[in-house]
């Protein structure tokens, strides 16, 4: 088979069997930048409930206290942990304050669905965090293995 048929017909069978466009893997290792916890870019956190009574367990505070000192309500009513007017998570203190409870927001970041739409999307994720697309190689199998939850 000719390099240009074979081309083709490895387009023709990815399109197929729909793989995405990370099929080979995609590159991330930490920086330490803090990007995706500190300042304009990082973002609101959307602990789920079961997060949100991990992270007042690990405190040792009531869900209530934790929800009124840590957390505001969005406008489309769900719960995210508050943002400091710098733009800095409320947990942040020169590191992750809740690290071991975090929610998995944080945990998987930044093989987010949505960072993983498109290779575009991928590519302005990198503009922000410092470690994605440098590093250790996830496979299409660690990759997904994130979007359900493993920590990076
Ligand atoms: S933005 Fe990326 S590189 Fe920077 S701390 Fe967060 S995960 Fe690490
Ligand atoms: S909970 Fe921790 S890891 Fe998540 S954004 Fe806040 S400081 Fe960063």
């Amino acid at each position: 088979m000719s390099v240009s048929r074979a081309r083709a017909y490895n387009n023709v069978t990815r399109e197929m069997i729909d793989l995405p466009f990370y099929d080979r893997g995609l590159r991330f290792e930490c920086q330490q930048c803090h990007n995706c916890c500190r300042g304009a870019q990082a973002g609101g956190v959307y602990p789920s409930r079961p997060e949100t009574q991990r992270i007042a367990d690990w405190l040792k505070i009531s869900l209530h206290a934790l929800r009124s000192r840590y957390m505001v309500r969005e406008l489309d009513g769900a719960p995210s942990l508050r943002i400091r007017a710098n733009g800095d998570c409320i947990f942040w203190d020169e590191g992750c304050t809740i690290y071991p409870v975090r929610p998995r927001q944080c945990r998987t970041f930044p093989f987010w669905p949505e960072n993983l739409e498109s290779l575009p999307t991928w590519e302005s994720v990198r503009q922000t965090c410092h470690g994605a697309g440098r590093g250790k190689l996830y496979r299409l199998e660690d990759i997904r293995s994130i979007l359900h939850g493993r920590a990076t």
